[in-house]
């Protein structure tokens, strides 16, 4: 695969007014990212530096913007759910997608069984564990964990996206809740394949290395439509592209979905790794990393950051 170079130097200057927007962005989030607690259910996420932040920026005319620690890598986490569902939705399709589970917000957190139990045998959409854990069943028998770590290095235009060996084991030994939403799915019938093997290849995905800049590339390819405007090529269908953005806007960012979507607008997924992936208008792709968490599991510097730069760039989808 080609390696996209995301500093063009062709590419146009940045206009100050956008540039000024992310260093504030920037200084904003580094002020707060130290009242966030790093995630340690999973042991080798709490080695992270929880002062550490960073903000990548890519537009669709290949201006680019990296700020702080922007080029750490980091493990994925929950943004590989965008990933999957994009998959899917491609090996599968839009029905039969959602045979398997609902486009509805949850309203619990992101690692919930309560519902699932109690409410509906379908999880209630794919960006919670229950429904990543779902599709991920759908896909096992047809795709090996390198077809999809392939998958996320285009759609996230980094080829060096790997396993992070560390954070893989540490998922598969502390992971006995997401064995137990697969083995609870199963239980219900709904989980067709073997619920092992489904964890494993969900904690595998979920142990993908990446960067702040990954995260801007793939927003900015669901911002642009599907499209990778450097090479042409639709690397998501328009009409996945919507379904996609529909669910970042009310389940991306779990039990707070809501109030992100008041005040900042814009599609996007976060991780409990600290990443934060968002798809703005312009096209523009912008991804952050700050692995010190709000309690709902985001990133504290992230979110804050975003508020930030969606009132100052005006970024709100229901601006436009
Ligand atoms: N691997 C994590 C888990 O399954 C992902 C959750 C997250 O990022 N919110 O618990």
């Amino acid at each position: 695969m080609t390696e996209i170079k995301l500093e063009t130097t062709e590419a146009a200057p940045l206009p100050p007014e956008l540039e000024s927007a992310f260093r504030e962005a920037y200084e904003i989030g580094s002020a707060v990212t130290g009242t966030g607690r790093v995630a340690d259910y999973i042991p080798e996420l709490a080695k992270a530096d929880r002062r550490a932040f960073g903000i990548a920026m890519l537009d669709g005319q290949g201006r680019s913007l990296c700020l702080g620690d922007a080029e750490t890598r980091f493990s994925i986490q929950s943004v590989c759910k965008v990933i999957i569902l994009a998959v899917s939705l491609k090996a599968k399709g839009q029905r039969e997608t959602f045979s398997h589970v609902m486009m509805e917000p949850s309203g619990d957190a992101f690692d919930s069984i309560l519902k699932l139990d109690t409410r509906s045998n379908r999880p209630f959409n794919p960006l919670i564990n229950a429904g990543a854990i779902q599709l991920v069943s759908t896909l096992v028998e047809d795709f090996s964990f390198e077809q999809l770590m392939d998958e996320a290095r285009t759609l996230c235009m980094d080829e060096r996206i790997c396993l992070n060996e560390a954070v893989y084991r540490s998922e598969f030994e502390s992971g006995n809740r997401n064995r137990a939403i697969a083995y609870l799915l199963k239980s219900k019938g709904v989980l067709q394949g073997d619920p092992e093997k489904t964890a494993d290849l969900y904690f595998k995905l979920c142990s993908l290395s990446v960067t702040a800049k990954s995260l801007a590339a793939l927003g900015l390819v669901i911002a642009n439509g599907g499209v990778d405007p450097f090479r042409g090529e639709q690397l998501i269908a328009r009409e996945h592209v919507r379904i996609l953005k529909s669910l970042m806007f009310t389940c991306g960012l779990y039990d707070y979905s809501g109030k992100f979507g008041v005040r900042v607008g814009v599609p996007a997924k976060s991780g409990v790794g600290g990443g934060l992936l968002c798809a703005a208008r312009g096209p523009m792709g912008i991804g952050l990393y700050g692995p010190a968490l709000d309690e709902f599991g985001n990133s504290v510097a992230g979110v804050t950051a975003m508020e930030h730069l969606s009132r100052q760039l005006n970024l709100h989808v229901f601006d436009y």
